[in-house]
């Protein structure tokens, strides 16, 4: 692994970016976004869930809580323990899955694991004296976390699995939100938190012919293990008399490819557009070294990272990996341009070099891995380091050294066609007998967007129409004329972090304060004032990252860049908080203790 210590190459930066520019604009579609479909209506079966073999059974449930947890994924469960912690106990969690897990539940294709450590991506692990097998978890063990934490924080009782909210209606009469349900439960809730996750809406392309393909097809998010045979493992021995396809090459393709290499008669890899996959060097944790960890070391470790991440000066790299080593290298080169006295100060012009010098060691990695150099070529990626989520592997590359395994590379194209029997890409029709889509998720959509229901606030409001005239926001997670709604893990005008889990725990946290808050000072109803928004929407406007918003306009199309479309989407009211996750951290930690009934109207229980 090369780090931040190794000598700069020299890169001819101008030949390298008219080749990235070049790449770029094979790629940029009039359709944009809209190439995707939704999987509803004739599409509906690829959000099928395969896991619930036998449907729950249960009486609908009509009740008063003080707070309806929205989602069953980590950040329902973050919400939830919080909310436990603080003494909040009338709490329901709706999930339309089976179990706790959101993406970790949906998710188990072969090969899973999550590239972010475990140690500081697993949530609870120091409180709960879990050690995590291996640096980088496998998905199972991940899944397996949650239920842990689910019976250990005892939830299971209080949560409605297998539900889909079908509605959320601000009551004013009551003071409540009223949230109906697929299966006639009426819930009154004083107070309501949201986390649906960015990745539970399934994204298919739309490519001509997907309903006439007559072999068998599925989601990755889908996996459908009778027909494979095996599991997150492996053991996909069904699959050795099959011809088997995958559309995509981003996260959850370079997971599965390796795996369906072992077992395929043949995998053909449908590329569009390659991605940098760089060692993942994944290892055991030392039992030792884990018992030897000073109290605390979770919080520290996670701070230490995001701190790193968010180019903040640290004493020490305690995760020391890829991630950390990129941030590294850029603070290495700032440092060195400073004592240079060197004029060329702008972070981007650092970053940029840096990020040249790191895709061309991914490149060059291409070359020593894969045998065939068209192959090698095909796979090499021209575009600029975080456009496309970095990758980690120690066996996808090297799959495509399998004598089974065949790359069709569309140059930028794509799949243009899915028949009776196959795939039509580059004008050639491949016959495959299983079609994976490794296409991906609507990250773009909202919290309340993703479980298809639509939430109406104060006066009949509707969220979407509040939105589509007026996209504002108090810190991301809270809205005039939405009383006691809560969005955790919203990243529209709040933030997110490459550690998805730290930006939940932050949010979270802020919701359950102030939903503790509030109950404890008998407030029955606390809702941001416009003015409130107001100042949000200049703080936004203050620190709003233009470096980093040209950095993604300058990338290959991706749902990072809105598909290369950068006209309409509404600058910097649709993206998060430019100031970085620490500053937010900070932000809103001082609002809810300082300010939050300033920036609020709030009705109070009579006495
Ligand atoms: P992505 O959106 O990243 O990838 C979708 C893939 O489908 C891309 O390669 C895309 O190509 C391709 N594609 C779309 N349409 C076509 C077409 N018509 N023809 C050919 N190819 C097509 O989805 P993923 O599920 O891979 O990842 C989503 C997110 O999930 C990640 O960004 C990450 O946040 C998370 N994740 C994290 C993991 C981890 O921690 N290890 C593992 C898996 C997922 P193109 O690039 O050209 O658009």
């Amino acid at each position: 692994m090369a780090d931040a210590e190794t000598p700069r190459s020299t890169i001819d930066a101008e030949t390298l970016q008219r080749k990235y520019d070049e790449e770029k604009r094979k790629r940029l579609r009039e359709d944009g976004e809209k190439q995707y479909i939704d999987a509803s209506g004739d599409y509906e079966d690829f959000e099928k869930d395969p896991f619930v073999k036998v449907p729950l059974e249960r009486k609908a449930a009509s009740e008063d809580i003080d707070v309806a947890v929205i989602g069953g994924g980590f950040g329902g469960l973050i919400t939830a323990i919080k909310l436990r912690k603080a003494g909040v106990n009338s709490f329901r969690i709706i999930d339309q899955a089976g179990d706790f897990g959101g993406t970790w539940y949906y998710n188990r294709y072969p090969g899973i694991r999550c590239d972010i450590e475990s140690l500081i991506y697993l949530p609870y692990l120091e409180e709960l004296g879990i050690r995590p097998k291996e640096h980088y978890a496998h998905g199972a063990e991940i899944y397996a976390h949650c239920q842990t934490l689910g019976r250990h924080f005892d939830l299971y009782r209080q949560a409605l699995f297998e539900t889909k909210v079908t509605s959320l209606t601000w009551d004013e009469a009551l003071s409540r939100w009223v949230i109906k349900t697929n299966r006639g439960d009426e819930i009154r809730a004083r107070y309501v938190t949201v986390s649906q996750g960015p990745l539970a809406k399934v994204k298919l392309p739309g490519i001509p012919g997907i309903k006439r393909f007559k072999g068998k097809m599925f989601h990755s998010s889908r996996w459908d293990y009778d027909y494979t045979g095996g599991d997150t493992n492996g053991g996909l021995v069904n699959l050795g008399t099959k011809k088997v396809g995958i559309i995509g090459t981003g996260a959850t393709a370079v997971q599965i490819i390796p795996v369906a290499a072992d077992y395929a008669k043949e995998l053909y890899v449908f590329q569009r557009t390659p991605t940098a996959v760089d060692v993942r060097n994944n290892r055991p944790i030392d039992p030792d070294w884990y018992e030897s960890l000073p109290k605390g070391w979770q919080q520290e470790r996670m701070n230490n990272f995001l701190a790193l991440l968010s180019h903040k000066s640290q004493d020490i790299d305690l995760v020391h990996d890829q991630w950390t080593d990129y941030w590294k290298r850029i603070a290495v080169l700032a440092a060195e341009k400073k004592q240079e006295g060197s004029s060329d100060e702008d972070p981007l012009a650092i970053m940029q070099q840096i990020d040249y010098e790191k895709m061309d060691e991914l490149r060059a990695r291409i070359d020593d891995v894969v045998d065939d150099p068209t192959t090698a070529e095909s796979l090499k990626p021209w575009y600029n380091y975080l456009c496309k989520r970095p990758l980690f592997s120690d066996n996808y590359l090297e799959a495509f050294n399998k004598p089974n395994v065949f790359l069709v590379d569309t140059d930028g194209v794509g799949v243009t066609e899915i028949t009776e029997k196959g795939v039509v890409a580059n004008g050639r029709e491949y016959e495959i007998d299983c079609l994976i889509f490794a296409t991906g998720f609507d990250v773009a959509a909202a919290a309340y967007k993703v479980g298809g229901y639509d939430v109406v606030g104060r006066n009949g409001l509707h969220i979407d129409d509040k939105w589509s005239h007026d996209l504002k926001t108090v810190h991301g997670t809270q809205l005039n004329g939405f009383p006691n709604f809560h969005i955790v893990g919203g990243f529209t005008q709040g933030t997110t972090a490459f550690n998805f889990m730290h930006a939940l725990d932050i949010q979270a946290q802020h919701a359950v304060e102030i939903i503790a808050k509030c109950i404890d000072d008998k407030v029955t109803s606390m809702e941001v004032t416009p003015e409130a928004e107001d100042r949000w929407i200049a703080t936004m406007e203050e620190n709003h990252n233009m470096g980093i918003q040209r950095y993604f306009e300058n990338c290959t199309p991706g749902f990072l860049n809105n598909e290369g479309d950068t006209e309409s989407k509404p600058s910097f009211l649709g993206s998060n908080f430019g100031g970085g996750t620490v500053e937010y951290e900070r932000i809103i930690h001082d609002w809810r203790n300082e300010r939050v009934y300033d920036e609020t109207t709030v009705t109070r229980l009579k006495e």
